[in-house]
């Protein structure tokens, strides 16, 4: 976690070390509030937020009288901590449901988001992460238009000890998608990572195809989390992609990976702000203990540096 937190520092602290020195200036002039929203906005932070955190700021920063680099940072902890949302519920639903309502059944996670995001990788790093933690886990490699999806897939199972199911190329990735649940059940794991297609340049037929996804995954049993693979340095490009999912399946988690590689670490609060759903997980790199659950507070640190 050490080592996550020095990695996300690395690429973040330009939006909270530029921030610092701005509130710090001598006189806040109109000049030095435009400079802040701009930082802001350059760290996507989106247009509505940045307004309301420099609203906030400013009425602050008047009442402050002394503003000492021990003052400021606080009141930037603060501001920043409360705009990211820190009593959001960000659990992932991955345990076994054992009888009640639901039935006897591994708990289902589906992961979307167009190619190249980090879906596939995630899938895997999230299933290292389960079964170190003492999980067993199914894989389903429902991508079946990526020709190298399945066998990425199956690679990371490999390594972690999870069974990888898959269908022929560019076969039906419903019916791929219903046999790793079926595979799950009839294994009794606990948990069901189904990897998915996500080629964005025809939206109906994506529409189609993730909606038919899950619903043919729900003969079994509700689907506990739709987790949304978005790629950080993707920028507003990203909350399109995200609003374009969010109309075809109810999303219940964001993931946002590469944020090793970039200084937008504001899209946090916006990509939440447009879909009303948490970040539950972050990607900070490639190998395969990049990826960690999201906090708030430590987050906010590696911002400010
Ligand atoms: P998919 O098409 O969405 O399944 O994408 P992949 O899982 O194949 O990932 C695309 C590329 O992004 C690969 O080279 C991954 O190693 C890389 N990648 C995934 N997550 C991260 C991350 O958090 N940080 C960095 N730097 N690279 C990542």
């Amino acid at each position: 976690l050490v080592r996550l937190r020095a990695r996300l520092a690395r690429s973040q602290t330009s939006l909270g070390k530029g921030l610092l020195a701005l509130l710090a200036r001598e006189h806040l002039d109109e000049d030095t509030w435009e400079e802040i929203e701009d930082t802001l906005l350059t760290a996507d932070v989106g247009v509505a937020s940045t307004q309301e955190l420099v609203d906030r700021l400013r009425t602050r920063v008047k009442v402050l009288g002394t503003r000492t680099p021990a003052d400021l940072r606080a009141l930037l902890h603060e501001e920043l901590l409360t705009l990211v949302g820190p009593d959001l519920d960000r659990t992932l639903k991955t345990a076994r449901h054992t009888g009640g309502e639901a039935g006897d059944r591994p708990a289902v996670v589906l992961v979307v988001g167009v190619n190249g995001t980090g879906k596939t990788t995630t899938t895997g790093k999230l299933a290292r992460v389960l079964v170190a933690d003492g999980r067993s886990v199914v894989l389903g490699a429902a991508d079946t238009f990526r020709a190298a999806a399945a066998d990425q897939l199956q690679t990371w199972g490999e390594r972690v000890g999870a069974r990888t199911v898959r269908g022929p190329e560019a076969g039906d990735p419903a019916s791929v998608a219903f046999d790793a649940v079926k595979e799950g059940i009839a294994e009794g794991v606990d948990t069901v990572l189904v990897d998915t297609a996500g080629r964005l340049h025809t939206k109906t037929g994506l529409m189609d195809e993730l909606g038919k996804v899950k619903r043919v995954v729900e003969k079994h049993g509700p689907v506990d989390e739709v987790l949304l693979v978005l790629d950080a340095t993707t920028g507003q490009n990203g909350l399109v992609q995200a609003r374009v999912f969010a109309e075809v399946v109810d999303i219940t988690g964001i993931v946002l990976t590469k944020l090793d590689g970039t200084a937008k670490g504001g899209i946090v609060v916006s990509v939440q702000r447009e879909l009303g759903v948490p970040v539950k997980l972050i990607g900070l790199g490639e190998g395969p203990d990049d990826l960690a659950p999201f906090e708030p507070s430590a987050f906010v640190d590696a911002l400010i540096g």
